[in-house]
Formats: structure tokens, sequence, C-alpha cells
């Protein structure tokens, strides 16, 4: 589904992803862990041309993303991110917001974009709350909102970058139950996030990055309970 293929990326003379090959089946959700400046954003980046990549390709539905024959508007609604950073506009409403996406990417005229809308809010539970402004909503709410622009979209896989980091804790569980129930619904997912319990229990493969290498690469509980690389382990013995 999406591939990378000895993916690089260099800013300026620093190498920062370093012949990275992943290989994300459908329905599979891959969790990325590793330290900060390891590259996980970077990689996440690349994978909808956020970030060029220096050499190497990136392939999505066997197609290269880095031809010059791609519409890259068109490829970030089948590759779908969702940010740390909600990113939602603060004089529109939750609806609006989520309007917005479909009316300016998707071309929808307002009827079906509000039908849409509607829908996918309600699909992130929060039909009572679409005429709230961002003000008006927690930091959970709002980052429920932004998946469900996202969503809207009818992406093929999404990209999830560090999606409750700026969250407090007694939100984190509404966006991971989103995150839950989106996987349950069989969508492609690559995470990246310290919520190693909901890694342990959602996520098909767990990859390790350092450094700009993809390390180590398992199920969780390998990951977890029988880590091999001493870079993983000590990693592990920091976050625990
Ligand atoms: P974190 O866990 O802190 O989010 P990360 O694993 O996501 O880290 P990246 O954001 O991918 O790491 O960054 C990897 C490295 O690339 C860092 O050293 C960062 O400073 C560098 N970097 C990222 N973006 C740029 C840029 N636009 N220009 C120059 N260097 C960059
Ligand atoms: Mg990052």
């Amino acid at each position: 589904m999406l591939e990378a293929v000895g993916l690089s990326k260099s800013f300026g003379q620093l190498e920062i992803l370093s012949e990275i090959d992943l290989r994300v089946m459908p329905q599979e959700l891959v969790f990325l862990i590793g330290p900060s400046g390891s590259g996980k954003s970077t990689l996440l980046r690349c994978c909808n041309r956020l970030e060029e990549a220096t050499s190497g390709d990136i392939l999505f539905e066997g197609v290269n993303i880095g031809s010059p024959k791609v519409n890259v508007n068109l490829l970030r609604t089948k590759i779908g991110m969702v940010f740390q950073s909600f990113n939602l506009y603060p004089h529109m409403t939750a609806l609006e917001n989520v309007m917005l996406a479909l009316r300016k990417v998707a071309g929808k005229g307002k009827a079906e974009a509000r039908e849409i809308g509607l829908a996918m809010l309600a699909r992130v539970g929060l039909a009572e709350r679409c005429e709230h402004y961002p003000g008006q909503l927690s930091g959970g709410q709002q980052q429920r909102v932004a998946i469900a622009r996202t969503l809207a979209l009818e992406p093929k896989v999404v990209l999830f970058d560090e999606p409750t980091s700026a969250l407090d804790p007694e939100l984190v569980g509404g966006v991971l139950n989103t995150m839950r129930e989106l996987r349950e619904s069989g969508m492609t997912m690559v995470v990246v996030s310290h919520e190693m319990r909901f890694a342990r229990e959602a996520a098909d493969r767990v990859i390790f990055m350092a450094d700009g290498r993809i390390v180590e690469q398992d199920t969780a509980e390998e990951i977890f309970e029988r880590p091999r690389h001493p870079r993983l382990r000590e990693f592990l013995s920091q976050i625990n």
C-alpha cells in the first residue's frame, strides 16, 4: 500500500534519514518510536511530500509519489495526516472547518460538504458540538475535529504525528478511542506516538528508529518484552 525504498533525506550536509525501507500493508497499524530527532516526523512528511526525499522512492499503491505527474493535493487526500497541533481555523465552527477541506480540496458543493461533515463529526463523537468554535472545544475535541477533517477526504492511509502529545492527560483517551475505532474500521495507519500502552494494544508492528535508520521492527510484544538492540533497550529504559 505504502512503501519507502532506500529513502534518504538530508538537510544540507546533515543526513536525517538513511536508506529507509518500509512497507505498510493494507489495514496495518504501524507504530513508529524512537528518540527525539531520530527522523520520525521527517519520514512521515516524506510519505505525503511535505518533504522531498533526497534519494530513494516512495510508492503509494504502486505509483512513485515523487513523479512530476502526481497531483500533490490529491495525494494528500489519499495519504491523510494528523499533526500534534490541530491547525483548525479559530473563526470557523467545527463543521465549517471540516467542510472547508471538502469544498476547497475535494470540490464538493455546500450541501454535500455539510452532509459529509456532519457524518464525520458524528463518527468522532462530536455530533453535538458541530456548531462550536475551536476555542469552545477541549484540546481532545479539537484533535477529533482535525481527524474528522482528514477522514472526510476519504484517505487510504492516515499518518499520525504525535496526535496526543499536546493534550492534557485526561484528554488523551478520547483521541485514542477515535483512533481505535478507525483501526477497527480497517484503516491503514502509521502512528508516531509516545503512548506505549496504545502501541501494545493496537499496533501490528512497532518500528524503532534511531539516527535516521530503522534499528529494529517486530510485533509490539517482541519490541517491548524482548528488545534486542542495545539502542532500543536504552530507549525503553528511559521512557519507562
Ligand atoms: P521528535 O520526537 O522530537 O519529534 P523526530 O524523530 O520526529 O523527533 P524529526 O523532526 O524528523 O525527528 O527531525 C530529525 C532531525 O532533522 C532533527 O535533527 C531535526 O533538527 C532535523 N530537521 C527536521 N526538519 C528540518 C529542516 N526543515 N531543516 C533542517 N533540519 C531539520
Ligand atoms: Mg517529530
